[in-house]
């Protein structure tokens, strides 16, 4: 694909809500773009719904983008602050008699849909105020009666443009359900509240946007958008509507599916490489030999919208944790002792005493690292090397044998009092094996059941080691004779 025009693309999320997932994956697609054609991303706060939109949802969207690595260049356009620009343009469209006063009121509006929809139509305004004389509007308005401001929309008119994902579109004028309102009920010598589509076409252009990336659910706006800019003689920007996020059942993905917010993701132990990863591919689909495990950089490097399928994209859970794991797994020690940490302290674990030396927690993360999917998984997989691990039936069992018994008891004299290294670990249990008439494997089995309460866990000398360290090997072998 050949990109001529300098690239300047934005999201625009409303802040009536947190950080939902498909903006996230629409933020991604807007980011990658940017950065594969050395554009800008911008970023637009669509805050004019005045009761929905909350600051603190402003925040949420903000700290999401920031967490997943999606930064924007200079500072937000913040759109209730245009509310003039938008008013002028509505005055330019009444000028140009592209836009007209409708007074049709409420109920009057309502008995028309009744209608339409007793005669089985599709519901639509039926631009019954068109074309007022000035005596019928100064009639109108003798009434009392308050006037949204309407764009003419011809019925005759076919809008078409090119769309970089799903190819050649058409929208026919008729099916955009009449002429539009673009702004609130309002006095007549007043302009009312603009209304979003108005407000997205001027302030994409305010904004010098090149490409609007949007989801698919924008089709139908597109086709009033760029009759607007049209009418307002407004360069028009290149559009790519990207497929919907999808739940298991193939419909869209939605709040009754649970987790959709960003920072649900990012609470349940979701790392940003990993949902950034994840989200790349809700969509796209990465070139030859690519792997589906990458940066946001190296999608960055050969991003292309002639790979974002037009279908929609199905939610699949096991590649998500799939590549969550991969995350963790590459992570240094050091890297993912930094995430464990603050949630291990949370739980009061590793503040004080030999469990707060940081290269003994070092140590914990390389051999619990490798089994994660979550970073929660962090917090259950360490808690027997700071509490006490109750011992489950499986593990009980093996310690009620007399073989185990042995093999503990000839254990149990010859722990060191410094450090254990692998091979003194290694020799001890030959020795115990010995000593107590048993296999190697029943004194391992048995060792891992007094000291983790489990015969699963991670690599028994390392765990060994680990609680020798902070001097709990003893105390739980001894509490299991
Ligand atoms: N505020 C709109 C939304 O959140 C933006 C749509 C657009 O990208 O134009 O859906």
């Amino acid at each position: 694909m050949t990109i001529t025009v300098p690239v300047r693309v934005r999201l625009a999320p409303s802040p009536t809500g947190t950080l939902h997932i498909g903006t996230a994956r629409t933020a991604v697609f807007n980011w990658l773009f940017a950065r594969r054609h050395g554009g800008k991303f911008l970023l637009r706060i669509e805050d004019t719904d005045k009761e929905r939109s909350k600051p603190e949802f402003t925040t949420n969207i903000l700290e999401g983008l920031q967490w997943l690595g999606l930064h924007w260049d200079g500072e937000p356009m913040i759109q209730s602050e245009r509310i003039e620009a938008h008013r002028a343009a509505i005055a330019r469209l009444l000028a140009s008699g592209h836009a007209y006063r409708c007074y049709a009121s409420e109920a009057e509006l309502t008995a028309m849909r009744d209608q339409q929809q007793a005669a089985s139509k599709a519901p639509r305004y039926d631009n019954r105020h068109r074309n007022l004389s000035p005596d019928q509007e100064r009639a109108l308005i003798d009434e009392g009666r308050q006037a949204v401001i309407r764009f003419r929309i011809d019925d005759e008119a076919t809008i078409q443009w090119h769309d970089l994902v799903r190819g050649s579109m058409s929208w026919a004028g008729a099916d955009l359900g009449g002429d539009m309102v673009i702004a609130r009920r309002a006095p007549a010598d007043q302009i009312g509240d603009p209304l979003y589509n108005l407000v997205v076409v001027v302030d994409d252009a305010a904004m010098g946007i090149s490409h609007v990336i949007r989801g698919e659910d924008h089709i139908a706006n597109t086709a009033k958008q760029l009759l607007l800019a049209d009418a307002l003689e407004l360069p028009l920007p290149v559009f790519a509507h990207t497929p919907l996020i999808l739940n298991q059942e193939g419909r869209k993905l939605s709040k009754r599916d649970g987790v959709t917010s960003v920072s649900e993701f990012q609470a349940m132990g979701y790392t940003p490489d990993a949902l950034a990863n994840y989200m790349t591919l809700l969509g796209w689909s990465p070139p030859e030999g690519m792997g589906e495990r990458f940066s946001l950089e190296e999608a960055a490097s050969v991003f292309d919208f002639d790979r974002v399928n037009r279908a929609g994209a199905r939610f699949d859970w096991d590649k998500l944790n799939w590549i969550n794991g991969q995350v963790l797994h590459a992570l240094a020690p050091s890297n993912l002792r930094e995430q464990l940490l603050p949630l291990w302290q949370a739980r009061g674990w590793a503040t004080a005493g030999p469990t707060a030396d940081p290269s003994w927690q070092e140590q914990l993360c390389a051999l619990l690292g490798p089994s994660l999917t979550l970073l929660a998984d962090g917090i259950e997989q360490a808690m027997p090397f700071f509490t006490l691990p109750t011992t489950d039936p499986q593990a009980s069992a093996q310690l009620g044998n007399e073989g185990a018994q042995a093999a503990l008891r000839a254990l149990l004299p010859n722990l060191p009092e410094g450090d254990l290294s692998p091979e003194a670990a290694a020799t001890l249990l030959d020795q115990a094996a010995e000593t107590a008439g048993v296999k190697k494997g029943v004194v391992m089995k048995s060792l891992r059941a007094a000291l983790l309460g489990s015969l699963q866990g991670p690599d028994l000398i390392t765990t060994w080691q680990l609680l020798h360290a902070i001097g709990a090997d003893q105390a739980r072998i001894s509490a299991s004779l």
